[in-house]
């Protein structure tokens, strides 16, 4: 398989301003997942897209909700709370938190998220755990993998996810639900894709060495400029920004700590 990536795009893709711009480039989107799931023979139903809707405004958010987003992630823990408490008439609108999170903002997440996309600790785990217990919910999590080897990136080493997930059963208001992954931001698709070959091999590994990984289903991998690789090597959740609102402003180091420009 030979697709490339679209990271020579990063900080370029035209800005979605009316509704008409957002469907036409959801339908693209959606309709680029279902292509390369039938390259290699999946159900594109088996693949969700996670529209990330960071550093967009109420006005671009409604108008996405208007094109029939029903869910989106957020990088920042205060700005996803933030949304939610301004968009809480969307009632069936659901947000996901797919950064990374300090213990001190645990509250915000047990409050306004369905999903935790970016769990790779167990203080983190702790602090979830008290706060769901106290706002009697519970959430989906994925566990952040770093498959990239990047110091830059947050994430558990691919060795240490095994004695992760068997601690995790201790929290009963987490529901785990698979593992999440960001690869390498590089214009070279085979060192993308082996990341994402990295993460699905570790999930099949896991699916069988840790006994309650029965519940490791979801793969989340796959951005705007390599969504299309990660569905060919099994991506289950897709989280594309730029390619449905458009370039961001503020660079990806305000995201995961020094990122590496497009190599
Ligand atoms: C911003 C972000 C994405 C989406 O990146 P795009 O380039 O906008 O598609 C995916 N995952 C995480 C963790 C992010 O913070």
């Amino acid at each position: 398989m030979d697709t490339p990536t679209r990271h020579e795009q990063h900080g370029r893709w035209p800005q979605a301003t009316t509704l008409d711009d957002l469907e036409r480039n959801l339908a693209a989107v959606r309709a680029r997942i279902a292509a390369a799931a039938r390259r290699v023979g999946r159900d594109p139903s088996g693949v969700r897209l996670l529209p990330v809707s960071k550093t967009r405004s109420e006005a671009e958010i409604r108008l996405a909700y208007a094109a029939g987003c029903r869910e989106l992630g957020e990088n920042k823990p205060q700005e996803a709370f933030r949304k939610w408490e301004a968009m809480a008439d969307l009632t069936d609108l659901r947000w996901s938190v797919i950064g990374h999170l300090q213990t001190n903002k645990a509250k915000l997440v047990a409050r306004c998220a369905r999903e935790f996309q970016a769990l790779d600790s167990l203080r983190v785990a702790t602090a979830l755990d008290r706060r769901l217990q106290i706002e009697g919910r519970t959430l989906d999590v994925l566990v952040q993998v770093n498959t990239s080897g990047e110091a830059s990136k947050y994430g558990l080493a691919p060795d240490a996810t095994a004695a992760f997930l068997r601690a995790l059963p201790a929290f009963a208001t987490l529901r785990v639900r698979g593992l999440m992954t960001l690869a390498l931001l590089s214009a070279d698709a085979g060192r993308v894709r082996h990341c994402f070959v990295r993460l699905r091999e570790l999930r099949d590994r896991l699916r069988h060495d840790v006994a309650d990984a029965a519940a490791l289903s979801e793969l989340s991998m796959g951005m705007s400029g390599d969504y299309e690789i990660a569905v060919e090597e099994g991506a289950t959740v897709v989280r594309v920004g730029q390619a449905i609102f458009g370039a961001r402003a503020t660079p990806d180091s305000d995201y995961w700590p020094a990122a590496a420009t497009p190599t």
